[in-house]
């Protein structure tokens, strides 16, 4: 049974869960730290947690679960500094973007502790104490990788959680998440910083065109680009060989893609760009998008 939840890191996810807490199970006590000052500010302002503590410990005092929403990079500090403070008994988890790593690292602060990492796949382009919202997590999945000898009630209490934020849990072990994610979300990401600075280079279309003309494709791009560069930067140096893994695929599939174009094959450009449609509307069915054309803007 929780009923005291401490969130360290108050932007984007930890607001968001503060806020989702508030409005979904306001019977949780929720305290919180960052440890950026005029974050503390911005969150006691907007309420993103019941109480707003000037240390991690303080925060942690009364907690039976802590949820970590730091950058993947600064979880082993997060979680050091929470260490003394760590009520018996409490449960520690996490939202980092890579798995492998980060559950090592809290494995490392926390020695004998009950740790259930995970990774609501739900976000924004958007960070900081202002950008959380109630819904991020509402029919999103939050995926978790439990150790092998972790608790079963833990789990359980964790996964109970999510649920109750309005997510939809899956459990897997950590490796396989990685590599999933590195799919689903890094390598995309990748890509959309890379185009987006390679057309910013350009020396023969100019910036202004690219920019101006932007909703030819190039505009969605910048969606993904514009994510947050220190949360980006630690997910690529934590996940290196998943990433470098799919990397490995993704350009081979360039290469073979750039041949076809070469060579007048318009079957085998016909075939996959069926398939890719076809998966779109598998994400919709889903419920992970909407349908709306050109994803409901206003034209
Ligand atoms: P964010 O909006 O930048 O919030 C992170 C906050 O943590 C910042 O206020 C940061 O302060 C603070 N912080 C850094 N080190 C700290 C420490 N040692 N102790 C306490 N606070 C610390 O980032 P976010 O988007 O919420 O991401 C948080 C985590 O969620 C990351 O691990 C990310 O991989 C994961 N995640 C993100 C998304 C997404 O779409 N954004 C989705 C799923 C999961 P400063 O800014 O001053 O450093």
């Amino acid at each position: 049974m929780i009923r005291n939840v401490a969130i360290i890191g108050l932007g984007l996810l930890g607001g968001s869960i503060g806020l989702a807490l508030r409005e979904r199970a306001p019977g949780i006590a929720t305290t919180g730290f960052d440890a950026n000052p005029n974050v503390r500010d911005v969150a006691g302002e907007r309420g993103l947690v019941g109480t707003v503590c000037d240390t991690p410990a303080d925060a942690v005092r009364e907690a039976d679960l802590v949820i970590l929403c730091v950058p993947v990079g600064a979880m082993g500090e997060a979680a050091a500094a929470i260490a003394e403070a760590l009520p018996e008994g409490a449960i520690v988890s996490d939202v980092g973007s890579s798995k492998q790593s980060v559950s090592e690292m809290l494995a490392e602060a926390l020695p004998g502790r009950a740790i259930i990492p995970a990774h609501p796949v739900a976000g924004t382009e958007q960070s900081g104490p202002e950008a959380g919202f109630a819904s991020l997590f509402t029919n999103r999945w939050c995926i978790l990788t439990p150790p092998k000898d972790a608790d079963q009630d833990a789990i359980e209490a964790v996964s109970g959680f999510w649920a109750a934020l309005g997510a939809r849990v899956e459990i897997m072990d950590a490796e396989h998440h990685d590599l999933v994610l590195a799919v689903t979300s890094h390598i995309p990401h990748l890509i959309a910083y890379t185009i987006v600075g390679t057309a910013s280079d350009l020396e023969d279309v100019t910036r202004s065109e690219v920019i101006k003309y932007s909703a030819g494709g190039f505009r969605d791009f910048t969606r993904i680009a514009a994510s947050d560069p220190v949360m980006w930067r630690d997910v690529f140096l934590n996940n290196k060989s998943a990433v470098l893994e799919m990397l490995g695929r993704f350009t081979e599939d360039l290469t073979a893609l750039q041949r076809a174009i070469r060579s007048g094959d318009g079957d085998t450009l016909h075939d996959l760009f069926t398939r890719t449609r076809a998966i779109r509307r598998q994400v919709i069915e889903e419920g992970q998008d909407d349908e709306r054309p050109d994803f409901g803007r206003d034209h």
